[in-house]
């Protein structure tokens, strides 16, 4: 049997999970679509700001709880191989995606939010009224979030713009042990037609 919620969103990434969480504390009684399920790898940099640890604080998530490195210090290179160092002021932590997004979740199962692990393939706005199509059901609800990200099939659905264009850049991450590679660091060096970022995460790679 479907809950009835205050409000559902569509996509369980940063964006969503964060949301959800922010309202569930808020005393709402909320539902997240997510198509995959938690933990999950996803291609990003792993290197986050400190500006948002406020915030996440707030929210009762402490990424150091579970191994988050922290970074001081900024390398840069440029394509011709000169390179500065820097401390960072305000710094970051290094975090993968799979641990980040999980620590998300949980604490917003703990908050009480539902999930439903479907892929949301439409959605419709009507007399007031929202309804969600999945592969499997159909929900409805009076507040809908879209926080789906960048390159789902419902923006493509409705043929907006942005997300009929091509890209032409092209994103690769990969996990390595190098235990040579300094902890505070995250290192950003450019190479003709891109760059490639380095830096720790909680695992040690
Ligand atoms: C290559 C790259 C490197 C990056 N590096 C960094 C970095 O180092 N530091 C940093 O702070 N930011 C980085 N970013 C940016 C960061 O990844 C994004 O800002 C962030 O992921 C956006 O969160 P989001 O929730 O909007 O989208 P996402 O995290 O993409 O989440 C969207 C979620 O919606 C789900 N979803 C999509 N469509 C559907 C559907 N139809 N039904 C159900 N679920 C659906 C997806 O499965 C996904 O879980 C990077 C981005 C890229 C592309």
């Amino acid at each position: 049997m479907v809950k009835e919620h205050d409000i559902l969103i569509v996509g369980g990434g940063l964006a969503g999970l964060t949301a959800a969480i922010h309202l569930a504390l808020e005393g709402k009684h909320v539902g997240v679509f997510e198509m995959n399920t938690y933990p999950h790898h996803k291609v990003c940099g792993e290197y986050v700001s400190k500006e948002i640890l406020p915030y996440f604080n707030r929210l009762g998530l402490f990424p150091s709880s579970v191994g988050a490195v922290d970074i001081t210090q900024f390398q840069i290179s440029t394509h011709k191989g000169f390179l500065v160092e820097t401390e960072l002021p305000l710094g970051g932590f290094g975090i993968s995606r799979y641990a980040l997004d999980y620590l998300l979740y949980q604490r917003a199962k703990e908050l009480g939010v539902i999930f439903y692990f479907e892929k949301v393939n439409g959605t419709a706005f009507k007399n007031d009224v929202f309804t969600i199509t999945t592969t499997t059901n159909t929900y409805t609800s009076k507040i809908v979030v879209g926080a789906y990200g960048k390159r789902s099939v419902l923006d493509k659905n409705k043929e907006r713009e942005f997300s009929l264009k091509k890209n032409s850049w092209l994103a690769v991450k990969a996990h390595y042990q190098s235990p040579d590679f300094p902890n505070e660091l995250v290192g950003l060096h450019n190479f003709d037609g891109g760059y490639g970022g380095l830096s720790k995460t909680e695992s040690g790679a």
